[in-house]
């Protein structure tokens, strides 16, 4: 890195989105920025090696834009974790609690093969409902989980506690 750039200068927060009251953290102030992309997954890639996973899964939708490139980088295969109705063929599922109601996330069951080693990714950690649920998910087709990975965490929250593998991320917010 030629010069040290601060990651979180180029995360956009937006007021009452989705909802009013929400403070969302949008991600695409970061990935169009040609600079601050590479440094990210720059940062990122020397992260992940050192996990030696051999398929990087990541949340639909954002979390397949730093996992399918990250798993090219790595000479890994990539996987997808999709909400129903979107992957063919036979799908193990798991349905995890929101805010609000219920989602729900599908693998093919044939995405791993038992014990190959998994790191998860997405691009945000909340309460960590969604990365715990894609954990328990992954195992329940045969992944070693060795890692986890978002951009930003919202520390507050506690997500990381839900989970009981490591987790990295790039950007933090108390
Ligand atoms: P959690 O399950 O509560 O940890 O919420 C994390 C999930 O919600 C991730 O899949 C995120 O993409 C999404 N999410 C929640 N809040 C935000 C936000 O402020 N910006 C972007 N994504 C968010």
């Amino acid at each position: 890195e030629p010069k040290p750039l601060n990651l979180k200068d180029y995360i956009r927060e937006v007021p009452d989105f989705p909802k009013p009251g929400i403070l969302f953290y949008d991600i695409s102030t970061l990935i169009r920025s040609a600079d601050a992309w590479q440094v990210a997954t720059g940062r990122l890639a020397r992260i992940i090696s050192a996990w030696q996973p051999d398929i990087l899964a990541g949340i639909e939708s954002r979390g397949f834009l730093t996992a399918a490139p990250l798993a090219q980088r790595l000479g890994c295969g990539f996987t997808m974790l999709r909400k129903p109705g979107k992957l063919p063929g036979k799908t193990i599922s798991l349905k995890y609690g929101l805010e609000y109601g219920e989602d729900e996330l599908h693998i093919q069951e044939d995405a791993i093969k038992s014990g190959q080693r998994v790191v998860v990714l997405d691009d945000l950690l909340a309460t960590g409902g969604t990365l715990a649920a894609s954990v328990n998910l992954l195992r329940k087709v045969g992944a070693e989980v060795v890692g986890a990975s978002v951009l930003i965490e919202l520390a507050a929250l506690k997500g990381r506690e839900k989970l009981d593998i490591p987790l990295n991320s790039l950007i933090t917010y108390e």
